[in-house]
């Protein structure tokens, strides 16, 4: 079992248990990942640049940046499992493309841009 599909069953038998699949539909969910971005950045949200790279990777900044990562990475398993994605699969997909439309040797060190 991948750690996705962990993650997906762990969410959903947390959701069955207490009824609240009634309130998961897909706007919702999309909101409460919104809501916990939302979160996760006020973390980093006044902190200068090289300090907050710093202090990211240190006790206590870095265990609220895991708890908030986490937030979005559950509801955002959940808004796969409900819309029938598999975001492992879709995930897989994106990488693949992106390693094709963005050749290493190309672009090597090279902001990717929007044109
Ligand atoms: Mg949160």
């Amino acid at each position: 079992m991948s750690d996705l599909e962990d993650l997906r069953l762990r969410m959903r038998a947390f959701t069955a248990e207490r009824d609240w699949e009634q309130f998961h539909d897909p706007k919702s969910l999309l909101l409460a990942i919104v809501g916990e971005v939302g979160e996760l950045s006020e973390l980093f949200q006044w902190l200068p640049s090289a300090e907050a790279q710093r202090l990211a990777t240190v006790d206590p900044l870095k265990s609220r940046v895991a708890e908030e990562m986490s937030d979005v990475l559950l509801y955002l398993v959940r808004l796969a499992d409900v819309l029938g994605i598999d975001l492992h699969a879709a995930a897989v997909a994106k990488i693949e493309a992106a390693g094709e439309r963005f050749s290493a040797v190309e672009v090597k060190g090279i902001a990717p841009t929007k044109a």
